[in-house]
């Protein structure tokens, strides 16, 4: 038998709260103000119309070009480890459907994205405009070099997996400033987390992930 998605059992508003219940909180992201932001955007406005069925299922879904809106719980996860208060200025790089960015929006304020693929990047400027998020700037072209103009950023979120942490995220990192990343290994990608501590970085490594490659001037070769 095939699998019912969440929104054919409960419908849409349900499927939502179910998502943010099962696959965030109960996996142990309980942050109040995080999970309100997953409450409130509707993540069936970013994927394809014939996927809408299973927005709220436990996964990521194609949404044109080769490339995927990430799992909510992913998305959950990586945003968490940005700890926003509410003032940040962030960075996405990665815009895809502009989900993650969404999320943001509520979280920080003002949030930049860039994403490569200009066809992306005109959808989700209009997914962004239609859900009225006018602190989000998105700009089509090569994130892994950064928004110069904008920076330093408090938080920086990378939705494609990276060769090596690219230098220029680095140097738009504020202070105590905090970087979420994947990036890969030989077989697998490993998610990280980097914090500025004035001239100096630590990492860590989160958990194992799979991401499209990051593509640009610090990207796959
Ligand atoms: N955050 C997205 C998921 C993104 S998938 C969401 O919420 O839907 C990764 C995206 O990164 C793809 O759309 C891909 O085109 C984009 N990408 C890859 N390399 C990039 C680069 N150098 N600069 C900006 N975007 C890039």
């Amino acid at each position: 038998m095939m699998k019912e998605s969440t929104v054919e059992s409960f419908g849409i508003a349900f499927a939502r709260h179910h998502m943010v219940e099962h696959q965030i909180a109960r996996r142990g992201l309980k942050e109040p103000r995080l999970l309100a932001a997953f409450e409130s955007v509707p993540r069936h406005a970013f994927v394809p119309d014939e996927l809408r069925y299973a927005a709220y299922d436990d996964g990521a879904l194609p949404i044109g070009f080769g490339q995927t809106i990430s799992q909510p719980y992913i998305v959950a996860l990586m945003t968490g480890l940005l700890d926003l208060k509410g003032d940040e200025r962030v960075l996405e790089v990665g815009t895809g459907s502009g989900y993650q960015a969404a999320i943001l929006a509520h979280l920080a304020r003002e949030v930049f994205t860039i994403e490569f693929d200009h066809r992306l990047a005109r959808r989700a400027e209009e997914t962004l405009r239609a859900l009225g998020l006018v602190n989000v700037r998105l700009f089509a072209g090569d994130g892994s070099l950064g928004w110069p103009a904008a920076a330093p950023f408090m938080g920086i979120i990378v939705a494609a997996a990276a060769p090596q942490v690219p230098k220029p995220l680095l140097d738009q990192l504020a202070d105590g400033g905090r970087l979420v990343l994947p990036v890969n290994t030989l077989r697998y990608q490993l998610l990280e987390l980097w914090i500025r501590h004035g001239k100096y970085y630590s990492h860590q490594v989160i958990t194992s992930v799979k991401f499209v490659p990051l593509r640009g001037e610090y990207g796959k070769k």
